[in-house]
């Protein structure tokens, strides 16, 4: 198996865009009637996913196979659907109908005023702006290093790059400290924007894709080998205001496209992609595609029930006049792809492989997996072939054949 460590000189630099929108701006979006959350492994019907039931705030609740996930909000379970979503995963879809306010947990309020951080890392599988913590502090491997990553992953999203800047990260950053007890903590932010004293401050400029983790983890020194774990700002402040006793499930998510100015909204994870749209007053038409993420590495959602998660950073609505559709066309080996490639993946190669389905070819020959998936390529690509969806699917099955899995 090919796995290149040197990068290449991206030619068309990109630059992160400013999207005119601050701090200031951020609008609370109220409650929603409804929430959705996606448990992955989980089989509906079995555990504590039972239509009908009673939840609360920050309660754990288990699949019967091993998935589980917090509940963001207070109400009943309406709905347990197993459904397949972005590569063929599936996961199972339970809806909340929100009852209004909030009634947490018990066992995870008396954990907060006793500063029970044990219970704190069994009990916290995602907060917001880190929807996996629990790899953060699980044993295995064990996390020695925190990455504050305080850059966005995407081109024309400002969401991390504004956090970042918000008042609590030091408070944030102490209490985190405490749960995950990493030896060392790293701040990046984008150059111009300071850092908090106590912690290593990594200064990127802001060109495409230098805010990466895998760039990042290549680039700074002491971030190459294993046990790093990244955070965005938001986990780090949601730790700031639980010392503060408060705990908040609200996310921050830029809102761009459909007509209108760039809009920072605060909501409730598992709040409708389509619930944040019709109360912004944007109108979803034929044609038009929704994104969760930006325009070099999101994913347009199926449906508009699809819910902001836990790292949700940005929705982009694309108008139909502007989506620039993917053609099936014929790679014509201008080599536009591979001088644009930050790890000089032979992309022509690797697409060519990937489109006839040999997976393991492209992982063991064509370099699969040192892609990052910055998605630069298939922004350049002359024939519009949608590179990064092979690259994503690629990997998929190569995970699969390993795992001998179908899902
Ligand atoms: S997405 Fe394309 S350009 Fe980016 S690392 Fe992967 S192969 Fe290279
Ligand atoms: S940019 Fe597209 S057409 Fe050109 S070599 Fe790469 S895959 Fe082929």
């Amino acid at each position: 198996m090919v796995k290149r460590r040197f990068f290449n000189v991206v030619r068309r630099a990109l630059r992160y865009g400013d999207a005119g929108v601050g701090l200031d701006d951020i609008e609370e979006l109220g409650l929603p009637s409804m929430v959705h959350v996606p448990v992955w492994g989980g089989q509906p019907g079995f555990g504590d996913l039972k239509v009908g039931g009673e939840v609360a705030t920050g309660q754990l609740l288990h699949g019967s196979d091993g998935g589980y996930v917090l509940s963001p909000v207070t109400g009943v379970i309406c709905s347990v659907v197993e459904r397949t979503g972005y590569l063929g995963r599936r996961y199972v879809r339970v809806s909340i109908e929100v009852s209004g306010e909030d009634r947490f947990d018990g066992g995870l309020v008396e954990a907060v005023g006793g500063s029970d951080f044990d219970f704190l890392r069994r009990h916290l599988v995602s907060v917001p702006g880190k929807g996996d913590f629990s790899l953060l502090v699980g044993f295995d491997p064990v996390v020695n290093v925190v990455v504050v990553h305080g850059m966005d992953e995407d081109i024309g999203v400002v969401t991390r790059r504004l956090m970042v800047q918000s008042d609590g990260l030091l408070e944030g950053i102490s209490y985190l400290k405490q749960v995950v007890r990493a030896g060392r903590f790293v701040l990046v932010v984008c150059e111009g924007i300071s850092g908090v004293s106590g912690v290593d401050r990594v200064e990127v400029k802001p060109v495409y894709p230098n805010g990466l983790p895998e760039v990042l983890m290549r680039r700074v020194p002491g971030l190459s080998g294993g046990g790093v774990g990244f955070v965005g700002p938001e986990a780090v402040l949601f730790f700031s205001r639980l010392s503060e006793g408060v705990i908040d499930f609200g996310k921050v998510v830029m809102v761009s496209g459909g007509g209108m100015a760039s809009r920072l909204v605060k909501v409730r994870v598992g709040t409708a992609v389509g619930d944040i749209l019709s109360s912004l007053g944007v109108v979803v038409g034929d044609g038009d595609r929704v994104i969760l993420g930006g325009p070099m590495r999101g994913r347009a959602v199926s449906d508009l029930e699809e819910p902001v998660m836990w790292d949700t950073d940005a929705v982009l609505v694309q108008s139909g006049s502007e989506v620039i559709r993917a053609e099936d066309g014929q790679c014509i080996n201008c080599g536009e792809c591979i001088r644009v490639c930050p790890v000089r993946v032979p992309v022509n190669m690797l697409v060519r492989v990937l489109a006839s389905g040999l997976y393991e070819e492209a992982a063991e020959r064509y370099d699969l997996d040192s892609c990052i998936g910055c998605g630069l390529c298939d922004y350049v690509c002359v024939v519009r072939i949608p590179i990064l969806q092979y690259i994503m699917l690629g990997r998929q099955e190569v995970m699969r054949l390993a795992e001998g899995t179908n899902g």
